[in-house]
């Protein structure tokens, strides 16, 4: 039995069968609301109970951590098939509720400084699975609300480019959340940004490049060896000219690795001309990778090169590093011991 929300609008049906027809609508609705079919109260109890034991969920919840400034989230599930993910949700002061879904478990993209890179690839996820992610995280959340969504966990959503657009549609269409709110990061797969740009819903592109030049990207994103600077760069002039694109760039600082004046002077030729917003992080540790995060100083000057060179550039806060449950640490292992 597939998970409940792997479920289409036929299966629903047939689950509901011998229920009058509006039902399916009724179920569907609330599902995507967050609701649990014990909780559907529009529903005869004889129903619920049936769904209860019916529509099983996709996702089990094995362990769930809060920073330590509370507004930091991370779960860990099994799914059916006992594969283990993580989801990440985000409290903003102003009132938005972002959540950092996965999209595969494990990453075959393999870049050197990510931890779920270096644990390797293990199975796509469907889009039930993405999709439930943001139901649950959603029902954590104050209000039982979510603001934004974020193709940002472990995985490349482009390598998984069915199942993550359609989770996009459910996420548009049956949650109710705008294109804009959604936003799907890529390591830089060229044909999926392409296509991508020819989808109907202006979602919000992030690129992960971390390197703006090839020799260094190599080293540091090895699918860059596939797709090299000039390709990512087209790519996303396309996804730039096709109407209502929002375009950032994402670069982890690393220290003294894509932190100096020449980075931020190479960086600033690519995203300049693409007024691409820059999204800047000090590197988080990951058990893999020794060199650390450049220091908040560099990082400030990192960003003031870019700003002088007029490229819209702001720092991030590093939120989850004590759950690792940051950029770059999600590795499903739940939280693992300090030291
Ligand atoms: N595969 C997609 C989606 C993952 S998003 C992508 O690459 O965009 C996760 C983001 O965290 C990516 O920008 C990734 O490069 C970044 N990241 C990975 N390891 C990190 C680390 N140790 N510190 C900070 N950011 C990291």
């Amino acid at each position: 039995m597939p998970g409940r929300f792997d479920l289409s609008v036929a299966d629903l049906a047939a689950v509901l069968d011998g229920e009058p027809a509006y039902r399916t609508r009724q179920v569907w609705r609330s599902l995507h609301q967050g609701r649990e079919p014990e909780e559907m109260t529009d529903l005869p109890q004889a129903l619920r109970a049936r769904l209860a034991r019916e529509l099983v969920p996709g996702l089990q919840p094995v362990t769930s951590s809060v920073n330590a400034d509370g507004d930091t989230t991370k779960w860990l599930w099994s799914l059916a098939d006992g594969t283990r993910v993580e989801t990440v949700l985000m409290e903003y002061r102003s009132g938005r509720v972002t959540v950092c879904v996965s999209s595969q478990a494990g990453c075959a993209m393999a870049c050197t400084f990510c931890a779920t890179g270096q644990a390797g690839f293990e199975r796509h996820l469907t889009a039930g699975e993405i999709v439930e992610q943001v139901i649950r995280a959603g029902r954590a959340s104050p209000g039982g609300r979510v603001s934004n969504v974020v193709f940002m966990g472990m995985g490349e959503p482009l390598a998984n480019y069915g199942a993550t657009w359609a989770a996009v549609e459910r996420l548009h269409g049956d949650v109710g959340l705008s294109a804009r709110h959604l936003t799907v990061s890529t390591v830089g797969i060229v044909p999926g940004i392409l296509r991508l740009a020819e989808e109907r819903l202006p979602v919000n592109l992030a690129v992960s490049l971390h390197a703006a030049n090839d020799e260094l990207r190599d080293s540091l994103v090895p699918i860059n060896r596939r797709y090299p600077l000039t390709a990512v760069v087209e790519a996303c002039q396309a996804w730039i000219a096709s109407r209502n694109r929002r375009l950032s760039f994402e670069w982890a600082l690393i220290d003294g690795v894509n932190d100096r004046p020449s980075d931020a002077a190479e960086l600033a030729a690519i995203a300049r001309p693409l007024a691409a917003h820059v999204n800047l992080i000090p590197l988080n540790p990951t058990p893999g990778y020794l060199t650390r995060g450049t220091p908040a100083a560099g990082v400030r000057a990192f960003r003031d090169r870019l700003v002088a060179a007029g490229v819209n550039a702001t720092v991030r806060r590093n939120r989850g590093t004590d759950i690792a449950a940051a950029c770059g640490q999600l590795a499903a292992t739940g939280v693992p011991p300090l030291g």
